[in-house]
């Protein structure tokens, strides 16, 4: 059983609920099943009209999905969690949830880039209207809120910039004004920043990164309260079918276990790749929100316990002097993606925030010598090296 007073570390090992009843397993079986059997007619009637509870089809759920899901909301500290093949899968299916043709929602700019691509490809489709701002300035949010607006949607800390929204904040205009928020956590995940405690709606997650943080899954999750989570089932997950794989929900029941530990490591790692950065001549600018010259520590320090592995700076130079330096990092790995163990290194303008135009780009502060980097849990020397050697070659 699973103890309210229980810290966060143990949760993560703990909460999925145990041992397996029928044999001990200590890890959670891979219910590798499409389908699953009903006892008799009346059972599956019964299944159906929801009167008995149990497995149907893996489409609707899953045991190892389950498992996963339970500790996705313990972990988020929300009711019910719903998990997905791919992040955008979660937050597609969060909007059509919360959001119908003829309606529109408001959208923190700077976001993944794949974020913004659904709303600029696919929400025109479907008559869908969405108003992206700069969601630092919370006038600015709340002005562009009308009578159709849904929903509010921020992620913090934001991709590639690592800046900062007020999750407090924002729940404040959000409810005042009778609409839901969401909130993509995928940098700070649940081990460093609750959003359900502070006023969001809705959680989003590309599992992908820090919750898998192993590089060799992609999946992505929903965390909320009942009412919604239970419409988003029976209406989204099921007719829309974005579902995670048995194997990959096992995968991510994994790499839960480890998170604190790793994001411990991915944070002492940050905190010192950024303080190496923040000094050193090659570099104009640095961007890490546990360090005081970024200019949202305050509010950073406010809304999370620790400030992850995630860091964006900008190179004295241009799009070559990027190019150089990223085509002479040996440790770093040059990859889109983040969270892994790996150190990850990427340059966003021209790779996953091309889906934006070149004024989108740089009013969203996207600049060609912006560099973004994923600290991984290696040898924090080694990592530091290896910046120090590629950057003396601008
Ligand atoms: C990667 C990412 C996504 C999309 O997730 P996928 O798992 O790649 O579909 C959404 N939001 C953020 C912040 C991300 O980093």
């Amino acid at each position: 059983m699973v103890k309210k007073s229980w810290g966060f570390a143990t949760l993560a090992v703990h909460g999925s609920g145990g041992h397996d009843p029928q044999t001990g397993a200590i890890s959670v079986p891979i219910y590798q099943s499409s389908t699953f059997a009903f006892k008799n007619s009346q059972h599956g009637t019964d299944l159906f009209s929801g009167k008995a509870e149990g497995y149907i089809y893996s489409r609707i759920s899953n045991p190892t999905q389950a498992a996963l899901e339970r500790e996705m909301a313990f972990l988020e500290e929300g009711d019910e969690a719903i998990a997905f093949g791919s992040g955008m899968a979660a937050i597609s299916t969060c909007i059509f949830t919360l959001c119908r043709s003829g309606e529109n929602f408001v959208s923190s700019r700077t976001i993944y880039g794949g974020t913004h691509a659904l709303y600029i490809k696919v929400m025109p489709r479907l008559n869908i209207g969405v108003t992206e701002v700069d969601a630092t300035d919370l006038n600015k949010v709340e002005d562009a809120i009308n009578d159709k607006t849904r929903f509010l949607f921020i992620e913090t800390p934001a991709n590639p910039t690592i800046e900062i929204i007020d999750i407090r904040g924002c729940a404040e205009i959000a409810h005042r004004k009778g609409i839901k928020l969401v909130v993509d956590n995928t940098f700070a995940t649940p081990y460093y920043q609750k959003p359900l405690t502070m006023g969001a709606d809705v959680v989003v997650h590309s599992a992908t990164k820090y919750i898998g943080g192993h590089g060799d899954t992609v999946a992505g999750i929903n965390i909320g309260f009942k009412e919604l989570m239970t419409e988003m089932r029976k209406q989204n997950l099921q007719d829309l079918g974005g579902i995670i794989s048995p194997f990959n929900a096992w995968l991510l029941l994994r790499g839960l276990k480890t998170l604190p530990v790793r994001m411990d490591r991915h944070s002492e790692n940050g905190m010192r790749v950024a303080q190496f950065l923040a000094f050193h001549p090659k570099i104009e600018r640095v961007w890490y929100p546990g360090l005081r010259i970024h200019p949202q520590h305050e509010l950073a320090k406010s809304q999370m316990t620790n400030f992850g592995g995630m860091i964006a700076f900008e190179i004295k130079g241009g799009i070559e002097e990027g190019k150089r330096v990223m085509d002479n990092v040996e440790l770093c790995t040059l990859a889109v993606s983040l969270g892994d163990c790996d150190t990850l290194i990427v340059h966003p303008a021209s790779t996953t925030h091309s889906s934006y135009s070149p004024e989108e780009m740089l009013a969203n502060g996207i600049k060609p010598n912006l560099i973004r980097l994923s600290v991984g849990i290696e040898d924090v020397t080694d990592i530091i090296e290896d910046l120090s050697q590629a950057l003396k070659h601008i």
